[in-house]
């Protein structure tokens, strides 16, 4: 049973009707549902303040070089932790950082208490070659907050789902799917995607938390076929609105990871952001539907801002015992 819905939003049924009505699915609303977790956050670490004369969580992203996107993302994450009382630093090395400087950032930031929560901002822009694989497991994993070290990941795909911190883009789905009221036991759940930041580990949540799982990719023979069976589908592949309502089975819960950014001259910007699932066509269909923008993404910054609460507590907990 998924175990961090303690959250006093459940969104209702689907409202499905026959005769000549269009099937309307359900808006799973991933603003809402971070919103609620960043407000139970910030009275965490409130009362961590008070018990704790002053104790703030500390949360260090590190980044190497200036790529525009990842600037977004840090903003976004920086903003989500100074909303919630979260200590967090930006730390960034110029693109010109060799790997063993970065390595010696990140064993410092290790050592250093003051941080429960120390996070690589991924993908790394250098110059120089860098190996991420090696960048991300030097990260302690009582810090990977991001839950991509190799322990972490390890533990999580053994079931250790409680002595790990979880990805947060999949712990945000599982938290998503929790608002449905929809068990995930025994339900055929169908990913699309097996990457090591969403697909891989969101099997493993679901798997763990006892759904029959599939997993497809790029090699998958017949798509639309292993995405009819699925009770939940989570999609996380990097391709604009390939997931056609089509292909979803009645009533599904459809969890929607994508960011794709297509051509819009109606926008100032000249583009938008769309999903991985064809939005109109899936929402006849599936009986709940995340929307792109405001489904998953908000909810990945509130599961990184809850894995470091958790971390947090973990060594204050650490600090008592001795
Ligand atoms: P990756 O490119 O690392 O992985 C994509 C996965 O999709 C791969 O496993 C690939 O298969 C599979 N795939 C690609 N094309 C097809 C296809 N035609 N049929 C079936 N499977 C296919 O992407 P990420 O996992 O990092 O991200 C996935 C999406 O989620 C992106 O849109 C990304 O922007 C978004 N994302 C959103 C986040 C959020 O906070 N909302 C956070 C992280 C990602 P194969 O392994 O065979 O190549």
């Amino acid at each position: 049973m998924w175990c961090f819905s303690r959250l006093p939003l459940r969104i209702g049924h689907a409202s499905r009707r026959h005769g000549d009505r269009r099937f309307v699915a359900t808006v799973v609303s991933g603003n809402k549902t971070a919103r609620l977790v960043k407000q139970r956050l910030a009275q965490q670490v409130e009362q961590m303040q008070t018990q704790f004369s002053g104790f703030r969580p500390g949360l260090v992203v590190l980044q190497v070089g200036d790529r525009d996107d990842s600037n977004l993302y840090i903003s976004s994450k920086l903003k989500a932790a100074a909303e919630i009382g979260i200590n967090a630093k930006h730390i960034r090395l110029p693109s010109c950082t060799s790997e063993d400087q970065v390595l010696r950032a990140v064993l410092a930031l290790n050592e250093d208490p003051e941080v429960h929560g120390l996070i690589v901002q991924l993908p790394l822009d250098s110059e120089k070659p860098m190996d991420q694989e090696l960048i991300t497991n030097a990260v302690s994993p009582l810090k990977d907050v991001d839950g991509l070290s190799c322990v972490n990941a390890g533990r999580l795909s053994r079931g250790e789902l409680r002595d790990c911190f979880l990805p947060c883009t999949p712990q945000g789905c599982m938290e998503l799917i929790a608002q449905t009221g929809v068990p995930v036991s025994g339900q055929n759940a169908v990913v699309i995607g097996r990457s090591k930041i969403v697909g891989a580990p969101m099997h493993d949540l679901l798997l763990w938390n006892h759904a029959t799982v599939t997993v497809c990719h790029s090699r998958t023979a017949d798509l639309p076929l292993q995405v009819s069976r699925a009770d939940i589908l989570v999609v996380g592949m990097g391709r604009a609105e390939m997931v056609r309502g089509e292909w979803i089975k009645e009533g599904a819960v459809v969890i929607d990871c994508g960011i794709n950014y297509v051509p819009d001259p109606s926008r100032s910007s000249g583009k938008r952001v769309v999903g991985d699932v064809h939005y109109a066509s899936a929402n006849e269909r599936a009986g709940f539907l995340t929307p792109v923008p405001g489904g998953v993404g908000p909810m990945t910054v509130a599961m990184l801002m809850q894995n470091t609460v958790i971390s947090a507590k973990r060594s204050l907990q650490d600090r008592t015992r001795t």
